[in-house]
């Protein structure tokens, strides 16, 4: 049987961490469902809930934002600084679940748990967020794409918490979209995703793009090669076609439940043509 702890400040939170076994549950979406298809677990649980520090969103001095893990997605919706800055992140948070999951799923639980589908990754790689990892020993911050090591694996040491996701200054993209394709429209996992950015020239022509797509590797996937072949290139369903083709043959995903590689490689290229519906 479990012991439920609840800090009120992250010092209590990292004590307890010390304990044998002692599990972490924010949201509990992820870890309740664990448990109940038989996860053991006999540590205690400690509860991210009544950390105040750990709920917060905030513009820091040098302009970048910083996200408290125990964010839940429906305060990430809501929060205006996030919708003015990363319009991107705020159409990823809105498609997590349905509004009763949004109010419960944190941020910091959705990177922990590092499903391949996870809705806020492809942002969070697009944007080069950063997350600072705290533990009885000290402080560290980690690119996201360096703490994912692989599908459902993380490099977080044992009495590790994510605090804080550090978000660098907003850039000027001139379209910023997430992109989920699931089985049906709400409370579905994504059989692909795109997160997408691109700057415009003033001639209309692309002077810096961003991809990033979900659930068609063990990771999110980056494509640096698609990215540079749109530079000073217009965006037309043209151009989107030609690199549509790299994109169906850089992605590698895998057959599951929810739908086979196949169609998850062409499902993040077509992706792509979304960017036109503006
Ligand atoms: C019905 C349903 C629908 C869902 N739909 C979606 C969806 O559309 N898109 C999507 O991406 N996900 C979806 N999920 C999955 C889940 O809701 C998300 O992954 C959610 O963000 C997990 O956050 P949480 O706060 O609930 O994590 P928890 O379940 O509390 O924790 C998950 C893991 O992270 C660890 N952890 C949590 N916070 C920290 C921290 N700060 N530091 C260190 N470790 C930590 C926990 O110990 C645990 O191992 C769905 C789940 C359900 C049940």
């Amino acid at each position: 049987m479990s012991h439920i702890s609840f800090p009120t400040t992250s010092d209590e939170l990292l004590e307890l961490q010390q304990q044998p076994e002692a599990r972490i549950m924010a949201g509990g979406t992820d870890l309740l469902v664990a448990l109940r298809h038989g996860l053991q677990h006999t540590g205690t649980i400690i509860c991210l809930e009544r950390i105040e520090e750990l709920s917060r969103i905030e513009e820091q001095a040098d302009g970048s934002f910083s996200i408290g893990a125990a964010v839940p997605f429906s305060a990430i919706v809501r929060s205006p600084l996030l919708k003015e800055h990363y319009p991107l992140l705020t159409q990823a948070a809105s498609t997590v679940g349905g509004p009763a999951i949004r109010n419960m799923a944190t941020i910091g639980g959705n990177i922990v748990t590092a499903s391949p589908a996870a809705d806020s990754l492809p942002a969070l790689y697009l944007l080069d967020a950063r997350l600072e990892l705290r533990s009885a020993i000290g402080n560290r911050q980690v690119p996201i794409a360096d703490f994912i090591t692989g599908p459902r694996r993380t490099m977080l040491q044992p009495g590790e918490v994510i605090t804080r996701i550090i978000l660098p200054p907003p850039q000027p993209w001139t379209i910023q979209r997430f992109e989920k394709v699931g089985r049906r429209k709400s409370l579905a996992i994504a059989v692909a995703s795109l997160a997408a950015a691109v700057r415009l020239a003033y001639d209309g022509t692309v002077a810096e793009a961003r991809f990033a797509w979900g659930s068609v590797g063990p990771t999110v996937m980056r494509c640096n090669q698609v990215e540079k072949s749109l530079i000073n290139k217009p965006l037309t369903v043209e151009t989107l076609s030609t690199v549509a083709e790299q994109v169906r043959q850089a992605v590698c995903p895998i057959d599951d439940i929810r739908a086979t590689a196949d169609y998850r490689r062409a499902v993040a290229a077509n992706l792509l043509l979304r960017l036109l519906d503006q």
